[in-house]
């Protein structure tokens, strides 16, 4: 047997794992012990990879040949490549010529290598001439990115994993730590023995499993972050805590902000949030008072409506008190994809270009086309997720290319994406696995391959680059989806754009990669100091690590600079706003998604091991026990659970973690165990039957934590 060092394709931690294998078969996984984000720990999750490659479920499970339909609702039939890729480019070539090239649009996955999300949007932006790629990223960290570049100026996290073991007060916020980021967790426990003085400040609606580890559990109202911390600035200021020095050398706009948190007195606050003032006050203090404060935050600030204002509202805190670019001190933000950093790095997004370059910015674009050899980037802005769905359901979008993921299920406002899919003239689906709900839909099937045959690389939450590599040879016909989308780019060039043919050269993972690297020099992510030799010798590095640095830096602005045109930060003076959708007469409970310990998204792959459901074995809605009392249900009773947009019925259990009006259900469970319908009666499963497609205006990440329902028990004839 031997061992390959790869990386868990589950969360944005990026844990090192050293695969088992024959050569042809996985028959073990463990922590890889050498590497720096988890020092050989793995979660229920990552210690049950190789399960998931086991022969059965392979045969069970994925797509081994392509695939396509003569008709819609036909069973598709087994393909030769040629013929599938073929049969593609014809299609989007006509379907270009005819509608133009807005008419497509590419839905990516943070799941995907660096590699490959480097080629589909050069296919898209050098090639087709649009900026119609997106990603499921913009489900998972957009509201991140525009926190950061709102007031730091760059998509960058200052912070390491190190700075656990440094900080004196972690305040995570918006993060179920302990079950979605389980290795930090056990990090953080581990900082906390070490270091006893540290204390756990846990903002959360819920009484999570991470808030019952707390020293203060802040269980606000349902989306009133931003109040919660304007009220925490506000007793930051009457109490002298903020840091003058910080502030007049390093930042500007903080009058305008400091002028609107004097509306946030305690009281005002505890009625925002539903918070006693004690308890805001001991947190102010321990916030402003700590030699190192860092807050850790996830999906409860970036999917919401108002996620951008959230996220920036947050780094206020940080920029005020001068709890940042010191060990221990920072804003932190937790990806929530393994390689939703890695997307953003080669702009494969919207509205972004390679190397964190902005589509908006004319000198980016020119810089893009330069580096591509193209005369020009296309200048509209692409359409994200939900507008790329939305103009598909209204019959703008023609063609729709989905990789690596599974909008059929995991996109809010269900009805409205299976109408789009429904509605598009060609769907084509590349894919890892044929279980999902979006394979229904697709006149194409490409299977793509999957962890344990990829080779590339990943970048986690902390900036670091991994190599993701492969122990065995790709299951069937299965390709990597760099090599699809090359040989389909080629094929498309040759009817549409003989001349850009050039453009996609590729023969190797590697070879994308070093184009990716040589575009970002002098970018603030700059890593022309790696290779996959250098990373091969020295492991997973952080960038930036610019050509003849020592090493990549694993703390930002230590200096005090930031990269803004003036070198400083920025306050932002938001104001708090209200739920996209907030609970009425009609829709009178606040539900609340979010992950369990042991599955992942929507259970592709963690759904198909028996054990992984040791945990939670059904899908249930949690409600508090006096609600449960209140509609005469005994624990396990069904309800119908209706929002405004669909229906679903399920059981419902009492959880000692909720307030009254407040329910939670899973993210996870989809077609397989739960049924309902929209209201035409057309089926629908899963959570985002009900969730809405509300989103943040500016960084367009949908309110996927947060939709008013009603709930009443269903009568069993
Ligand atoms: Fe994988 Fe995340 Fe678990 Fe680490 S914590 S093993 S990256 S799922």
């Amino acid at each position: 047997m031997t061992e390959t060092p790869s990386t868990c394709p589950y969360c944005g931690i990026g844990c090192g794992v050293l695969i088992e294998h024959d050569g042809q078969r996985i028959t073990g996984v463990r922590g890889d012990p050498d590497h720096p984000a988890n020092a050989g720990r793995l979660c229920t999750k990552g210690a049950t990879l190789h399960l998931t490659a086991a022969d059965s479920v392979q045969r069970q499970t994925r797509l081994l040949a392509p695939m396509q339909r003569t008709r819609r609702g036909n069973a598709p039939h087994t393909v030769d490549w040629d013929s599938a890729l073929d049969n593609a480019a014809e299609r989007l070539a006509a379907i270009h010529q005819r509608d133009g090239a807005d008419a497509i649009g590419v839905y990516v996955s943070g799941q995907l290598l660096t590699e490959d999300y480097y080629v589909f949007n050069k296919l898209v932006k050098g090639l087709l001439g649009t900026n119609h790629i997106d990603t499921n990223s913009r489900l998972c960290m957009s509201s991140a990115v525009a926190g950061y570049k709102a007031t730091l100026g760059a998509d960058a996290p200052p912070c390491s994993y190190e700075d656990f073991a440094h900080a004196d007060t972690v305040f995570i916020t918006g993060s179920n730590l302990a079950w979605a980021h389980p290795i930090l967790m056990r990090r953080l426990e581990d900082a906390r023995r070490a270091r006893p003085q540290q204390k756990w400040i846990v903002a959360d609606p819920r009484r999570t499993e991470t808030a019952a580890l707390a020293d203060l559990h802040l269980a606000l109202k349902p989306g009133s972050d931003v109040a919660l911390y304007h009220g925490l600035l506000h007793l930051l200021l009457a109490q002298g805590l903020t840091d003058a020095a910080y502030i007049a050398a390093h930042t500007t706009g903080f009058e305008a902000l400091a002028e609107r948190v004097r509306a946030f007195p305690p009281a005002e606050t505890a009625r925002l949030t539903g918070l006693a003032e004690a308890d805001l006050r001991t947190a102010a203090r321990w916030f402003g008072e700590s030699p190192a404060t860092l807050s850790l935050y996830c999906q409860g600030l970036n999917q919401s409506a108002s996620g951008t204002d959230k996220n920036a509202a947050l780094i206020n805190l940080h920029l005020a008190t001068g709890q940042i670019g010191r060990p221990g001190a920072g804003p932190f933000s937790l990806t929530g994809q393994p390689n939703a950093m890695g997307g953003r790095e080669v702009g494969g997004l919207a509205n972004l270009l390679s190397a964190h370059r902005d589509l908006a910015n004319p000198a980016h674009r020119a810089e893009v086309a330069r580096l591509w050899g193209v005369p020009s980037v296309p200048t509209t802005p692409g359409r994200t997720a939900m507008e790329m769905f939305q103009a598909a359901a209204d019959g703008a979008v023609k063609a729709l290319w989905i990789v690596c993921t599974n909008p059929a299920q995991s996109l809010p406002d269900q009805a409205m994406v299976r109408r789009a899919l429904e509605r598009a003239e060609f769907v084509i689906v590349q894919e890892a696995f044929a279980t999902t709900a979006t394979c229904a839909y697709a006149d194409l099937l490409l299977p793509a391959t999957t962890w344990g045959e990829k080779n590339g690389t990943v970048t986690n939450s902390e900036r670091r680059i991994s190599r993701v590599r492969p122990a065995v040879p790709p299951a069937g016909q299965a390709r990597h989806d760099w090599a699809i989308a090359t040989d389909l780019a080629r094929r498309l060039a040759a009817r549409i754009a003989p001349e850009r043919i050039a453009l996609f050269p590729y023969t190797t993972p590697e070879s994308i990669w070093n184009e990716h690297r040589d575009s970002t020099r002098g970018r603030d992510l700059d890593i022309t100091g790696l290779s996959y030799a250098r990373l091969e010798a020295q492991g997973p590095q952080q960038w930036p690590c610019p050509e003849g640095a020592a090493a990549g830096r694993s703390r930002l602005y230590a200096d005090g600079v930031f990269p803004t045109a003036d070198g400083r930060a920025r306050f932002a003076d938001v104001a708090p706003s209200p739920l996209a959708e907030a609970p009425d007469a009609e829709y009178p409970f606040s539900l609340l998604t979010g992950r369990l310990r042991d599955q992942w998204h929507g259970m592709s792959r963690t759904g198909l091991l028996g054990r992984l459901y040791g945990h939670e074995g059904l899908p249930a809605i949690d409600l508090a026990p006096a609600d449960l009392a209140r509609l005469g249900l005994q624990d396990g009773d069904l309800v119908r659970v209706a929002s405004r947009r669909g229906a679903i019925v399920l059981p419902a259990r009492a959880s000692e973690g909720l307030p009254p009006g407040q329910a939670f259900l899973p993210m996870h469970w989809g077609q397989e165990v739960l049924s309902g319908q929209d209201a035409q009666g057309q089926p629908l499963t899963g959570v985002n039957a009900l969730t809405t497609p509300a989103f943040c205006p500016t960084s367009k990440q949908p309110e996927l934590k947060h939709a008013a329902v009603a709930i009443a028990p269903v009568q069993l004839p």
